[in-house]
């Protein structure tokens, strides 16, 4: 049996939010999803992209994973999930805006960060085996205190994603003729703000 809690937040929402969008549901299962923005997220429960971006259903396709992270392409056996699931979202449902959004105090970039300082990875936990992508990211940390660098992390990790991102065989095409938009998002989730990365002014922006 589910929890109480749930069971109540779940009958909540099917006599508010569903009811008041049933026909939408009912459209939305007869004809599918066709979403124009993908999201990569981490798995933090304080970061909700439904929420920050006010999204119905059907709006958004949605990733998440530990630390918002894309790995390498050549890291497809490995890693196949995330990079299933970008494919999907390209090749599938043909969408052409992936927002990869970070936050602040995340704990996988924490956690991340130290294992790439002491270059210690368990081999024998999946854990420190999806965070050893940031290897490249932590080898661009400029500062020299570990909560500066942290911060800095969380930031850089993102534009390291992007970058993996845009060499992906099937974006390639679509990026170099403009057709697909990538960007690199922090949320500072205790003032609800986000900064968004500007390839121009290479840096992140308040919006
Ligand atoms: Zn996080």
């Amino acid at each position: 049996m589910l929890p109480k809690e749930l069971i109540e937040k779940y009958q909540l929402w099917k006599s508010d939010t569903f009811f008041k969008n049933k026909d939408r549901f009912e459209k939305l299962a007869k004809e599918g999803q066709s979403p124009q923005y993908m999201i990569i997220s981490c798995v933090d429960s304080r970061v909700d992209p439904n929420s920050i971006f006010n999204a119905e259903a059907g709006e958004l396709f949605v990733h998440r994973n530990i630390a918002n992270l894309v790995p390498r392409y050549d890291n497809l056996a490995e890693h196949s999930g995330t990079i299933a699931a970008i494919e999907f979202g390209v090749c599938v449902l043909n969408i052409k805006n992936i927002i990869i959004i970070g936050h602040s105090g995340c704990g996988g970039i924490k956690n991340g960060f130290h294992m790439c300082k002491e270059n210690k990875f368990d081999e024998n936990s999946a854990i420190p085996n999806w965070l050893k992508i940031l290897m490249p990211a932590y080898k661009k940390l400029s500062n020299d205190d570990d909560m500066k660098m942290i911060d800095e992390f969380e930031k850089i990790s993102i534009l390291s994603s992007l970058e993996n991102l845009s060499n992906y065989p099937f974006l390639k095409k679509s990026l170099d003729t403009n057709d697909i938009n990538l960007y690199g998002i922090w949320n500072d989730i205790g003032t609800g703000s986000l900064e968004v990365y500007n390839q121009k002014t290479k840096a992140f922006e308040k919006i």
